[in-house]
C-alpha cells in the first residue's frame, strides 16, 4: 500500500513520512520523484500541482488527495484519469483558520488599519480615523460551502450584519441567504465588504469583474480568499482608483507567487497576503489523508470528494 507525495517539496517529505508513520504505519510513503517506486504499487497520491501525466502512469491508483482545499491544480493535468476520485483537503483547522482570517480582515477594513499603518510610516497622527461599527457593516459572503458558511457564521457571531450567496437555498443562523443568479444583484446591493469564497469553476471564473464591482455600493471593500481566477485585477485597480471600491485584501492571485512587477503589490488600497488565509499545518492534513484512506479501505463514504458533475 504505497502513497506518493508531492507537497511542500523535498524539505517537507521527512515530516510527511513521520506523520504517516504515526497515523497509518502500514502505509509506505514515497516521494513523487523517487525513480525506484514501482508504479503498480502506488494506490494513493497526495499532491499539489502534480506533474502533468504522472498520475495517469499509476495503473492501480485508487484515490487522489489534494494537499489543499482547491483542486484546480489537479484538474490542470490534461491526462488526469477521469475515473479516479479526488479528495479536497478540508480539515477542521482549514475551516477555523478561514473564519479567523476573514473576520480579522473585516475588522482591519472597518477600522481603517491599512490607512493607519500607512500614516504611521509618515509619523502622522489622525484622530479622525475612528472607523465604523461591525453592527453597522453589511458583509456579503459569496459561496456558502465548507468555508463560506463557517466564515459567515463567525462574522454574524461577531456582530456583523451578514448576507450570503450560493447556488442553492441555505438556512444559516444569523445570515440572510440568497441563491442563484436571479438573486445576485439584490445580494450585492447592500454590501460594505464583499468576501469571495466561491470555488473555481467555469461559471465563477472572472466573476469579480467591472460589472460586479459596479453593482457594489460606493466605498465597499473586497476580500478575495477564493481563487485568483475569480478576480479581474485590472477592473479592481480601476474601481480603486475611481474610489468606487475603498480597499481590498487579496490572498489569492492568478499567478502565485505574485510576480514582483505586479501593480497589485504597490497599490495603497490593497493588502496582499501570500495565500495564507487558511494555510494548514501538515499534521491535520496527514490526519485527514489517513482517515480518507482508512474510510476507503473499509468501503465507507469518503468525505470532501470533488464532484465532477458540479465542478466543485
Ligand atoms: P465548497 O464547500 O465547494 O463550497 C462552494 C460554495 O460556492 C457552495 O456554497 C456553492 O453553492 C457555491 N457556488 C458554487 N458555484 C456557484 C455559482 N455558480 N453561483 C453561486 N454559488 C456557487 O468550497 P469551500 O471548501 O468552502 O472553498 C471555497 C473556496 O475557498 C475555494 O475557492 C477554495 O479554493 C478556497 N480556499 C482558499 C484558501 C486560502 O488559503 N485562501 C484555503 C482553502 C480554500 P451550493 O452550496 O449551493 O453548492
Amino acid at each position: 500500500m504505497v502513497l506518493v507525495v508531492k507537497s511542500g517539496g523535498a524539505a517537507a517529505f521527512p515530516e510527511w513520512q513521520a506523520l504517516f508513520a504515526e497515523f497509518m504505519p502500514e502505509l509506505e510513503v514515497r516521494a513523487w520523484d523517487d525513480p525506484s517506486v514501482a508504479r503498480e504499487a502506488v494506490e494513493y497520491a497526495l499532491v499539489w500541482e502534480p506533474t502533468p501525466g504522472q498520475l495517469a502512469r499509476y495503473p492501480n491508483l485508487r484515490l487522489i488527495l489534494s494537499s489543499a482545499a482547491g483542486v484546480d491544480h489537479i484538474l490542470a493535468d490534461p491526462e488526469l484519469p477521469s475515473h479516479l476520485p479526488i479528495v479536497r483537503m478540508v480539515t477542521p483547522d482549514t475551516v477555523e483558520r478561514m473564519a479567523d482570517f476573514v473576520t480579522a480582515a473585516c475588522y482591519a477594513l472597518i477600522r481603517d488599519f491599512p490607512r493607519i499603518v500607512a500614516l504611521q510610516r509618515e509619523r502622522r497622527w489622525n484622530e479622525s480615523l475612528c472607523g465604523r461599527l461591525a453592527s453597522e457593516t453589511q458583509v456579503a459572503v459569496m459561496g456558502l460551502g465548507q468555508l463560506g458558511a463557517a466564515a459567515a457564521r463567525r462574522l454574524a457571531l461577531n456582530g456583523f450584519a451578514v448576507r450570503g450567496w450560493a447556488r442553492s437555498e441555505k438556512a444559516i443562523d444569523g445570515v440572510r441567504c440568497f441563491a442563484g443568479d436571479a438573486q445576485r444583484d439584490t445580494f450585492l446591493a447592500e454590501c460594505d465588504v464583499l468576501v469571495n469564497l466561491l470555488p473555481d469553476t467555469p461559471e465563477t471564473r472572472g466573476i469579480i469583474d467591472a460589472a460586479l464591482l459596479g453593482r457594489l455600493p460606493r466605498g465597499a471593500a473586497v476580500i478575495n480568499v477564493g481563487r485568483g481566477s475569480h478576480l479581474d485585477a485590472r477592473a479592481l485597480l480601476e474601481a480603486l482608483d475611481a474610489q468606487h471600491v475603498s480597499a481590498a485584501v487579496l490572498d489569492v492571485f492568478a499567478t502565485e507567487p505574485l510576480p514582483k512587477d505586479d501593480p497589485l503589490w504597490q497599490h495603497p488600497g490593497i493588502w496582499v497576503t501570500p495565500h495564507i488565509a487558511s494555510a494548514v499545518p501538515r499534521r491535520p492534513r496527514a490526519r485527514q489523508v489517513a482517515d480518507c484512506i482508512a474510510a476507503q479501505r473499509r468501503g465507507e463514504a469518503i468525505p470532501h470528494l470533488y464532484d465532477r458533475q458540479r465542478g466543485y
